[in-house]
């Protein structure tokens, strides 16, 4: 037997376009062509199972072979193969019309490839992006049919005959073209092999090797697993990674089928490096590590697989962001993390609080940018205090409660960013009986915010932004015992001394055992700071200007009587000093003030 014939497309040639637009990433057509092998292999396996198929099934394998002399590659399965009307059925109409609805739209967008990748599924024809011309040899199952020869040169012609080959199935073996030869190198076939088909659930043999593992443990049920499989497969995924904190095995049928395991990675700092861990497959084919728009972005920093048949492949991303089962996917994944979270706190507090190091980021993160995850997580968050304590939201609220001694029904939580550098504040707002947050990490900033948002009459303060009875506003008002005047000569004392505007000098009653002098930045003003920073909208003026520090002068401390108290040229002195010493706790002494305040305070020695 020997056909020609023609496919009746309106343009000359397809493959350049193919070749040059289909996909940016040419190495694909491996995993195309093996997965069609790997289709028919298990095409095979059903027929069998159906009692359709009552012959010897065999070793059922898929082998990729490159003939380096001969410039070929070839993938080889025992599939079902086809008969010559197949061919023509498959893959000359259905392919062909395929690639000519492709020319069609690619010349209604105006040669915009974005809007066109793969909508089509020229799964078969991506061979010619590597190869100029292309044989199948294929037979198939049914005995009485012949084996078939089809080639193709990738014009529009192609041509059917009888062929050789003994046993069933289908070689497709590629004439590599000219600039594509570094596909002839074995050590490349090996890499793009590793990448994409590393679980495809047939055995696919490389230089005598079956290169795949066909049952990775998320085909599996969780009831067969133990910890042990979870973290082996772990170490599979990624050989040189720390073990897992916990995981979560996904399984859905329905609305759309889905199946995977999710780890949580201990933290490094660096978070860049872990993202784009998740790698999505599609019946156990790799697609894509970008997983951008299929996981929600707060988990990016999840390690594991996902696979799902529902996720349209080599689609553009404007495409995959609008699909109806990525969003809900997305969302499922979502209220997946969530529930396993949840489970784990309920369940264990232990080891929920010994993880929440490595974990807070995503939930904070999920918190601040998905509502639903909120509610979910405003249970389980936890808040960790000054002293390695934790609480939740609740709990934390009860026990600020419990420590604000006025009538107040604004409660308010003090937090440090710095424990050390706020080390004086934390202490006086600890000897007056208050708890103090520990809220230091980068996304905190915007999770307190959050909180304010969300929690009703209450408000968070930094332990630095005002005097402590200030933070708290007590109802009793302490008595001073400087009278008014006194209070009016000890500031205009200050002032001179101080001789800076942006310093806002205040006279107190405080406690005769706070400091004499306490400077603080307030909370409002730190936060537009902050924002202005990060760029926040509208707040780009406030990085010209300068910050004004409110300085709180004790009134009751012995100090400031002794200012009062002193030779004219003095008092101005003793003042200086001790802001020179308030601006040393808070770490903001330097430059030619540093200089000044160091040879004053020898003199100061000197005289004893
Ligand atoms: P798709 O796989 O999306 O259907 P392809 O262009 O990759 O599109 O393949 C077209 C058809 O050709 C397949 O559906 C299958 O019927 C047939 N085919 C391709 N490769 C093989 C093979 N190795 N063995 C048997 N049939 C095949």
């Amino acid at each position: 037997m020997e056909e020609r014939g023609s496919i009746s497309i309106h343009t000359e040639n397809i493959f350049p376009i193919i070749k040059k637009f289909l996909y940016s990433d040419h190495e694909i057509f491996l995993r195309e062509l093996v997965s069609n092998a790997v289709d028919a292999t298990q095409k095979m396996k059903r027929l069998a199972s159906i009692g359709e198929y009552k012959g010897d099934l065999g070793e059922l394998k898929v082998t990729v072979a490159v003939d380096k002399d001969a410039k070929t590659i070839t993938i080889s399965d025992n599939g079902i193969g086809m008969t010559a009307e197949e061919i023509k059925k498959y893959i000359n109409q259905i392919a062909f019309s395929g690639a000519s609805e492709f020319v069609e739209r690619y010349k209604e967008s105006g040669g915009d490839k974005n809007q066109i990748i793969g909508q089509f599924g020229l799964g078969f024809y991506s061979a010619f992006m590597v190869a100029d011309n292309v044989e199948i040899v294929t037979k198939s199952y049914k005995d009485e049919t012949e084996a078939a020869r089809w080639t193709c040169d990738g014009s529009t012609e192609f041509a059917i005959t009888d062929a050789k080959r003994e046993t069933r199935g289908t070689d497709i073996i590629l004439h590599v073209a000219q600039d594509s030869e570094e596909f002839l190198e074995p050590a490349r076939i090996k890499t793009i092999l590793d990448k994409y088909c590393k679980f495809l659930p047939v055995a696919v043999e490389f230089e005598g090797e079956v290169i795949n593992n066909p049952n990775p443990i998320w085909t599996k049920q969780p009831s067969e697993l133990t910890d042990e499989d979870y973290k082996n497969f772990y170490k599979e995924l990624y050989p040189f990674s720390e073990a897992p904190l916990f995981w979560i095995h996904l399984n859905v049928d329905y609305p759309f089928n889905l199946t995977g395991i999710l780890y949580f990675p201990k933290i490094k700092n660096d978070f860049e490096l872990q993202r784009n861990k998740i790698q999505l497959y599609s019946r156990q084919v790799f697609i894509t590590d970008e997983v951008k728009d299929v996981v929600p972005e707060f988990l990016m920093l999840l390690h594991g697989v996902i696979d799902s048949p529902d996720i349209p492949l080599n689609v553009s991303r404007s495409f995959l962001q609008a699909d109806s089962s990525v969003k809900k996917i997305n969302t499922y994944i979502t209220k997946k993390v969530a529930d396993k979270l949840s489970e784990i706190f309920k369940k264990d507090r232990e080891t929920f609080e010994k993880n929440w190091d490595d974990i807070n980021v995503f939930v904070k993160y999920g918190m601040l940018s998905d509502d639903k995850f909120y509610e979910k997580a405003k249970d389980f968050v936890l808040l960790q205090n000054t002293e390695g304590k934790y609480h939740t939201l609740e709990e934390y609220k009860a026990l600020t409660q419990a420590n604000q001694t006025n009538k107040s029904e604004q409660l308010v939580m003090l937090y440090t960013t710095d424990a050390d550098k706020q080390h004086a504040f934390v202490e006086a707002a600890q000897s007056r009986g208050y708890d103090v947050l520990k809220l230091d990490s980068m996304i905190d900033s915007h999770f307190i915010g959050m909180l304010e948002q969300k929690l009703e009459k209450t408000t968070l303060k930094r332990v630095d932004s005002e005097t402590i009875d200030k933070l708290v506003e007590k109802d009793e008002t302490k008595e001073s015992v400087l009278n008014d005047q006194e209070k009016d000569s000890l500031k205009e004392i200050y002032e001179k001394a101080i001789d800076n505007k942006n310093m806002m000098v205040e006279i107190a009653p405080m406690s005769p055992d706070d400091a004499p002098v306490i400077i603080t930045l307030p909370e409002f003003m730190r936060r537009m700071k902050d924002m202005s920073k990060t760029g926040g909208g509208g707040m780009m003026f406030m990085g010209d200007m300068p910050d004004t520090y409110n300085v709180t002068i004790n009134a009751n401390h012995s100090l400031n009587q002794r200012v009062l108290n002193a030779k004219d040229d003095n008092k101005a002195r003793i003042a200086r000093q001790a802001f020179d010493l308030a601006l040393l706790s808070q770490n903001m002494l330097s430059g030619a003030a540093l200089t000044s305040f160091v040879k004053r305070s020898f003199e100061l020695i000197d005289k004893e």
